[in-house]
């Protein structure tokens, strides 16, 4: 692993619902790519093993390897690579992960936070512009976020700034897995969108699998958005729900942070346009005026991708100190 410019870094996206690696080149261009199931409730060893498995299938030779980045759905030490816990990922609870990933890979290995390595990656693909102020949003199983100032990771004094999913919508809202009560994960996560769709449609089943937080099969946010599509008022109005939560985080984080950009990423792009566009018009009517006009707002540059890439970059970033 020298630092030939001709190196490869591997980014891998490990989130609740599917593992991503990919290669990179120097200049950025994705060489390779490889995609499974994360298989979640298989255990932690056993998804290290199925990410090494991963990586190695990308046939990268190990002189130009530089190093393997991966963005971890959960609380995780850059430092050290240690995972604290994860809501998403069961069993991963103060787990050695970087170690296991490189005893298993046999090369250096960096882990963080998987919404941190999607803000880094969308920095990276949007150019690198160093004078900007962008907040990004993964919305998918769970909300995560990233605050890039000037090309830098903002991570706070207990590096865990950017819970934007976890900042209150409705302060006598429903209970959350962080400890709050109606976060935005309540309402505008995938989970949310689809639980309210079921309580909607007040199925006597769905009524107990949405209040017992568990979802019967064939309930996702595809056939939400698929019976919306058909005309189904109460999966539509769940989605508009999740909307408008969406869009009043995203307000109040124009507020405290006036930033130049927002830009989303996760599962819940996979909705109909109108869900981003309402979104974004929530967002702007509810903000503070030069507020609301100095952003720009929207889908992230590479939204399936920016999780991946800010992974590999992070090789460089952590191991600049940063
Ligand atoms: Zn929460």
């Amino acid at each position: 692993m020298s630092g030939a410019s001709s190196g490869v870094r591997i980014g891998v996206d490990l989130g609740g619902t599917k593992l991503l690696a990919v290669a990179f080149g120097a200049t950025g261009a994705v060489l390779a790519e490889r995609r499974v199931e994360t298989l979640s409730g298989s255990g932690a060893d056993r998804i290290v093993e199925r990410v090494a498995e991963l990586v190695e299938s990308l046939e990268v030779p190990r002189d130009r390897l530089e190093g393997v980045g991966v963005g971890f759905a959960g609380l995780v030490d850059h430092r050290t690579g240690h995972v604290d816990s994860s809501v998403i990922l069961p069993g991963f609870d103060d787990y050695p992960l970087r170690a296991r990933l490189e005893a298993q890979l046999g090369c250096r290995v960096v882990v963080d936070n998987d919404a941190t390595a999607a803000g880094l990656g969308e920095h990276v693909a949007s150019g690198r512009n160093q004078d900007e102020l962008l907040l990004v949003l993964t919305v998918g199983t769970g909300i995560g976020g990233a605050i890039v100032h000037r090309g830098r990771i903002l991570r706070g004094a207990s590096n865990t700034s950017a819970e934007f999913g976890n900042m209150t919508i409705d302060w006598q809202g429903e209970p959350h897995s962080c400890g709050n009560r109606g976060c935005l994960n309540t309402f505008a996560s995938g989970p949310a969108i689809v639980g309210e769709a079921l309580r909607r449609t007040a199925a006597v089943g769905g009524l107990l699998a949405a209040r017992e937080g568990r979802l019967p099969a064939g309930a996702t946010l595809e056939a939400v958005a698929a019976a919306a599509a058909d005309g189904d008022d109460a999966c539509r109005q769940a989605i508009e729900r999740g909307a408008d939560a969406l869009g009043t985080g995203i307000a109040n984080l124009l507020n405290a942070f006036n930033p130049d950009r927002v830009a989303l990423a996760g599962g819940v792009l996979g909705l109909p346009p109108w869900f981003l566009e309402r979104v974004v018009a929530t967002a702007r009517g509810r903000a503070f005026g030069p507020n609301a006009r100095a952003a720009t707002i929207g889908a992230c540059r590479e939204p399936l991708l920016c999780g991946a890439r800010g992974a590999a970059e992070l090789t460089r970033e952590v191991a600049d100190g940063r």
